[in-house]
Formats: structure tokens, sequence, C-alpha cells
């Protein structure tokens, strides 16, 4: 059994607090414990300031992308091993043990790779000079610079690779020492992360912190340079949002929180068409992956009442075919949930929608004697109103069809009943119904994405989130934003606008000396 340490302030902690075990997920054998709840972090976010923040601000953006390709590179090499153990931590068949930690690599690696072309630069300009007085003599321009503050990060279980190294990407690119504090249940993997990364030295004193366990007085100490960057349950988010100290010192804080998924098919779309078949298998795949514990996994899947009956009998089969137990067996598609009491929690929300809807396949019945299982579970709804639906993120491998008329007014008002989401996908052959239920939509979610022949061949799918665009979306989302290139930079700079003599503010060109 191991004890899962922090690492603070130069060193491991392994606490002396009340022990939270953490199981196999698929065994329920305990496999580690976690002691901490005695952190000094007051001291924690002072070694974080008075050496990361000092180090990493010394540095060029590109010098910056170097340390990021370092952590790359070092993960990758302990790439096996990070998958072993995602499977006995996490529950993981190895193709989702991969999408979280090649995921976490290689989002990494291209946050470094645009930190490297960046060079020299130390800041980041926005827009262009503009005139301001009579003549250009007086003029005025944007500029992001990188804030003298901490980044803390609380995660969730789910992507103990990925999400930690996703957030962690900007804020080190953009200059800010990270605090990490990982989900509980997966806990164990995030930390053999924070080993890897300690042990090859790829970052400066004071740059990576990592706690395990409860955050104590952490957010109290934080003041108004500092940030917190949250993802987990909307509910963990508004009781994070209100904290009174992050109030009242306005610390800058971002929410990524639960969503209820949209995938729409519109009447366009013949059944034996390419758009079909990837309408049935994105729709399988999310409902499975990761056994459903996805933040952008589909919820919703939003069907004309006419091809109700075609989508569900392929959706019944395709969900059939899947395996579900042991990760370890290579045939098994669907593993557990990650811990008893997602288990608990899935098992109501199937429960919640029996109750209101027809189950076409699966339910909250055990799959097997020991283990965090549920077996793939499809709802049809008996129509749009069926409020349960809209209201219940069931954070498992669980998704419910929803007949609508087929217009782009119904879609959209079925979207929105879900009150914000991170990613609505569209399928259409038609453009100008892809624009117009864009157009509608878009207010509601945060990744709008349009799947049609055109593009079947070469898509990667809705769920699958991806650095170059932005992760997040309004309302339920948590109304965050993260990712999205150098756009993810900006939560950890200040945007100033200055304003002078022009020549003094042409200064800040990225091919000036100083810049
Ligand atoms: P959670 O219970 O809200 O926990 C999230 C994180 O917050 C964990 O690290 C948790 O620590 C910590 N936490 C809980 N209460 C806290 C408090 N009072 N102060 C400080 N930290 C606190 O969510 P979860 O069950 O881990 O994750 C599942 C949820 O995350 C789902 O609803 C899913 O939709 C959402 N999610 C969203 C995204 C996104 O990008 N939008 C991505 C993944 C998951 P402990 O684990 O130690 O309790």
């Amino acid at each position: 059994m191991q004890i899962i340490k922090s690492f603070v302030c130069g060193g491991w902690h392994e606490g002396k607090g009340t022990p939270i075990a953490v199981f196999n997920p698929a065994t329920e054998e305990k496999i580690g414990e976690i002691r901490a709840g005695d952190t000094d972090m007051k001291a924690v976010l002072a070694y974080a300031r008075s050496r990361g923040v000092p180090a990493l601000s010394s540095m060029t953006f590109g010098e910056r992308g170097e340390l990021l390709k370092a952590v790359a590179v070092a993960l990758h090499a302990k790439r096996d091993e990070l998958l072993d153990l995602s499977i006995r931590c996490a529950g993981t068949p190895r193709g989702d043990a991969k999408f979280d930690v090649d995921g976490a690599i290689g989002t990494l690696t291209a946050y470094a790779s645009w930190g490297i072309a960046l060079g020299s630069r130390r800041w980041l300009l926005d827009g262009e000079i503009e005139t301001l007085g009579r003549s250009p003599r007086f003029s005025g321009r944007h500029v992001l610079m990188p804030r003298r503050g901490v980044a803390v990060h609380i995660n969730a279980f789910n992507f103990p690779a990925w999400n930690m190294m996703e957030k962690a990407a900007c804020a080190l690119l953009a200059g800010a020492p990270v605090i990490e504090k990982p989900g509980t249940p997966t806990a164990m993997l995030a930390a053999r992360i924070c080993e890897i990364i300690v042990e090859a030295g790829c970052l400066p004193d004071g740059a990576w912190q990592f706690i395990v366990g409860p955050t104590g007085d952490l957010l109290d100490h934080l003041d108004e340079q500092d940030s917190l960057a949250f993802t987990g349950s909307s509910g963990t988010a508004a009781i994070l949002r209100g904290h009174p100290n992050l109030v009242r010192r306005n610390v800058r804080v971002n929410m990524e929180a639960d969503s209820l998924n949209t995938a729409i098919l519109f009447p366009d779309v013949d059944p034996e068409s390419p758009t079909f078949a990837m309408y049935v298998s994105n729709v399988a795949l999310d409902i499975t992956q990761k056994s459903g514990q996805k933040c952008t996994a589909v919820r919703r899947i939003v069907v004309p009442a006419d091809r109700v009956g075609v989508v569900r009998e392929r959706l019944v089969a395709a969900l059939s075919e899947v395996k579900v137990g042991d990760p370890s067996d290579s045939a098994v598609r669907v593993g557990p949930l990650a811990s008893a009491s997602q288990l608990a929690d899935v098992r109501a929300g199937i429960a919640r929608l029996a109750a209101s809807c027809e189950t076409a396949v699966g339910g909250a019945a055990p799959v097997a004697p020991t283990g965090y299982f549920v077996a793939p579970t499809l709802f049809v709804a008996p129509s749009p109103e069926t409020s349960v639906v809209h209201e219940h993120e069931v954070f498992g491998p669980v998704a419910t069809i929803v007949p609508f008329d087929g217009s782009v007014a119904e879609a959209s008002r079925i979207v929105a009943l879900g009150k914000g989401a991170l990613v609505t996908s569209i399928y259409t052959n038609d453009a100008a119904v892809a624009l117009a239920a864009t157009a509608e939509i878009a207010p509601w979610t945060g990744r709008v994405w349009i799947g049609s022949d055109r593009m079947a061949e070469q898509q990667l799918p809705p769920g699958m989130v991806l650095p170059a665009s932005i992760h997040g979306g309004p309302g339920r989302a948590g109304g965050g934003e993260e990712l999205g290139g150098l756009r993810g930079l900006a939560f950890h700079l200040q945007r100033t606008a200055v304003q002078g003599f022009k020549g003094v503010l042409e200064g800040f060109a990225p091919d000036a000396p100083a810049s």
C-alpha cells in the first residue's frame, strides 16, 4: 500500500492527517492512502512566490516553452508505466489510459512549441497601435504581461494526467508557478507524474508544488496577483466561487464544471450516409470512453422523431458489443467508475432517468461481484419536455435519446434547456442548417462541432479537447475558458493599455530588442 505524498516547499510531505483510502476501482482493493491535512499552506504559497515567481518571470516565453518540452519528454519516457498505473488506479482500459496520458503529453508538447516559437519575447501584444490624439504622436496599444502571482489548480478525478498538465502548460508558459491539487480517487497517477517531473528536474525550484487531500486554508491566503482554476462539479464550483477571500481580493477564478452536452442529428442526414454512421459511432464512443466520466461526453442524443427507431437500434447494437470488465483485459472497452461514491451517484442518476424514460439498454444492475462497474446505458425520453434529461448530469456511461421536430429552432431550444454546455455536436450536410444552428447554439455552448460527409474520414470526435481550441462553456459548464492556443495564457497575464508617444510604444513590437 502506497502513501501518496504532497510535494511542497522543495520536499515530499507525507502528512499526519486523518487517512483517506484510495482503491483499485476494478477490484476494490485498497492501494493507497492520503494522510495530508496538516500542510502549512501559507508556507506553500510563500515558497511559490519567493522562488517560483522570480525564476519563471525572469525567463522568456521561449525559455518557458523549453521547460514544457522537458516535462513532455520526461513523461513520454515513462509513458508505459503511467498507462499501467492508470489502469490500476483509475480503472481505465489501455485506450482510455492513453486518452488521458497521451492527451497530457500532447498538450504539453503543443504549448512547448507555441512558447518556443515566441522566442525571446517577454510579453504578448493584443492588437495594433491605434492613434488616440490628433496625430499618431499620442497613441495607445494593449500588452499582455506575466503577472507576479501563483496559479492554484484544483482538478477533477476523471483526467488525472490531462487535466493537470493542460492547466499547468498554460500557467507555466505564462510565467505562473503552479500549486496542483488533484482529485483524490485517482491522485496516485497524478502523484507519479509529479514525481517524474521532480526527479527529472524539469522545472525551477518553486515553480511546481503538489498537494494531495484537502486544501485546508490555502484559498484564504491567495492575493490579487494569484489565480484559482477549478475543474469539477458545479456544486463545488459554486462554493469556491463564493469563497470570501477570493471575492474580497478579486482573485482571478476560472471554473470548468458540469455539462449536459448534446449531439443533434438533423433530418437531411440519410441513415446510410457516412454522417449517420459517424453520429452513431461518436455517440457510442462518448457513452463508453472513460466509462462516460468525460466532461465533454454527450448526454442528450437529439434525433428527429421519425429517426428515433433507427438511431436506437444502431446504438443498442453498438453498445451491446462492448465488453465491460477488468480494464487490464485488452478486449475490455469499458472499465469501472473511479470510486464507490461515483458508482452510488451514477446509480442514483440512472434511477432518476429510468423513472421518466424508457430504458433501451443497460441499467443500474450490478455487472460484476466486485468493482464499481456500470453497464453502458441508453434511455429514450418520451419528449423534449422530459425535464430530468436536461437537469442532471449522470457522470457515467449513460445518455438519453431525445426526439425533436427536426427544426433548428427546436434543436437550439433543447440545447439551451441544459443551461450552458462545453460542446454541442451537430450533424448535417446542409451548410445553411449548420450555420443557422451554430448561430443559435453558440451563446449556450463553448464549442460547436459540425459533422458532415465532407469531414467524416478526417474527424476527431467532439469529445476530444484539442489544445488549439478553447475548452469551457457558459452557465452550468462553469463560465470558464481554457486552452485555445495562446488564448489560454490570457488568464495568467495582465492586459494593460499603454498610452504615449508612438515611438515608445513601438518598442513593444515582437522584434524590438527588449521584447
Ligand atoms: P468535485 O467533487 O467537485 O471535485 C473536484 C475537485 O475539487 C477535487 O479535487 C476535489 O477534491 C476538490 N474539492 C471538492 N470540494 C472542495 C472544497 N470545498 N475546497 C477545495 N477543493 C474541493 O468533482 P469530481 O467528482 O472530482 O469531478 C466530477 C465532475 O467534474 C463532473 O461533474 C464533471 O462534469 C466535472 N468535470 C468538468 C470538466 C470540465 O472541463 N468542465 C472536466 C472534468 C470533469 P477531492 O477529490 O479531494 O474531494
